[in-house]
């Protein structure tokens, strides 16, 4: 079978690295807030070229703490693109904000930017973008309509560690971005692990203190904060592995270059290439088919892993059935037709070719 993503394998090729990075820690005694977190974040804010990075639990504390952070609470709209992940919606429901849900662009699969300016009401305070499946958004004209309405541009960066626009890293496009270092993400640490970038002086220190039970000083509390902090381990763990983002992003590059290039079959739609590739990192290769079930089953009995990003768009999910009856069509279709090819930074090449070769031969059920 050759796998979606082989975790294991990846982080084998820097298991001594890995190793030193721990016993390190385990060494030092000081297992919180220690020198591991305040150097990753001191490096990683380097690497996306901001002044501030602040290290969170996972990805999804770090949208609720960036929210939170700039007051944005009930009664406050948050335009967000209807077809992400659920955890960028789960973080605007979860500080008592409503998600605005505007839908993407079929073609990048990123919120469509002619969309917004219709949704913004007096009660908008933020506009929360979603660089899926590591493709960065068109952000230039999401921050004219943020500047010409005052609204925040927070940018959900947990699928593209890395990516370009126009010359500047993702994570230093809008007020505040969230990452995630899921073990799956381009860097992933081996638990969760999460950070929020910016170049906001006062929400930078604000967020600090939230992550800490709302404590600047110890045993002095000026907000109602959480513990939301990133472990010494997980940011030893990721300091060995940002040194390698850049090349694996290149490598994922280069197999979505082949996949582009290659496949070839009428019942396959693949993702639109950005003019200049090297703004996407690959997270995930997303292509489309009408009968993706058909499709799916022809792959496994193939020998290839396939998984789905994602199967339910988040107006349809249970949680959220107050809007169970919104139709939104590109949403729907891109969730009923998307299906993710194997993209790993150690893929073979004899194995992508061979994913290619299958693909093409593939006929259509009915
Ligand atoms: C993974 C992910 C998150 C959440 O990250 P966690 O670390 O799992 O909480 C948020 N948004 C997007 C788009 C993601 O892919």
């Amino acid at each position: 079978m050759i796998p979606f993503l082989n975790l294991k394998d990846i982080n084998a090729q820097y298991e001594e690295e890995l190793k030193s990075a721990v016993y390190r820690v385990i060494n030092s005694g000081w297992y919180i807030l220690g020198q591991e977190v305040n150097k990753f974040e001191e490096e990683y804010a380097k690497y996306c070229g901001v002044n501030h990075c602040i290290g969170v639990s996972n990805g999804l504390d770090a949208l609720k703490l960036i929210l939170e952070a700039h007051n944005i609470g009930p009664g406050d709209e948050v335009i967000v693109p209807s077809n992400t992940y659920i955890a960028s919606i789960l973080a605007i429901t979860k500080v008592g904000a409503t998600p605005i849900l505007v839908e993407p662009n079929i073609f990048t699969y990123n919120i469509n930017p002619l969309l917004i300016e219709d949704k913004v009401t007096k009660n908008t305070k933020a506009i929360l973008v979603v660089h899926l499946y590591g493709q960065i958004v068109d952000i230039d004209p999401i921050i004219d309509i943020a500047k010409k309405y005052q609204l925040k541009v927070i940018e959900d960066a947990a699928q593209s560690h890395g990516a370009v626009y126009k010359g500047k890293k993702v994570g230093n496009l809008g007020d505040a971005a969230g990452f995630s270092f899921y073990p799956g993400k381009n860097l992933g640490a081996l638990g969760d692990a999460g950070a929020i970038t910016t170049n906001d002086n006062e929400i930078a220190e604000k967020i600090r203190v939230l992550r800490n039970y709302g404590s600047g000083k110890k045993y002095e509390n000026i907000f109602i904060g959480s513990n939301n902090r990133l472990d010494e381990i997980q940011a030893s763990i990721l300091r060995v592995k940002l040194n390698y983002l850049d090349k694996e992003n290149a490598a994922r590059r280069q197999i979505a270059s082949m996949y582009l290039n290659n496949i070839k079959n009428e019942h396959i739609t693949l993702p639109t290439a950005p003019k200049k590739t090297k703004e996407h990192v690959w997270h995930v290769f997303v292509i489309r088919t009408g009968e993706r079930e058909h499709f799916q089953k022809y792959l496994e009995e193939h020998g290839i892993q396939t998984v789905i990003h994602y199967p339910i768009p988040p107006h349809k999910q249970k949680a959220y059935s107050e809007w169970n009856n919104i139709h939104l069509p590109i949403t729907e279709k891109i969730h009923k037709e998307v299906i993710s090819i194997p993209l790993s930074p150690i893929q073979p090449i004899d194995d992508t070719n061979r994913i290619i070769e299958v693909i093409n031969s593939y006929k259509k059920h009915n």
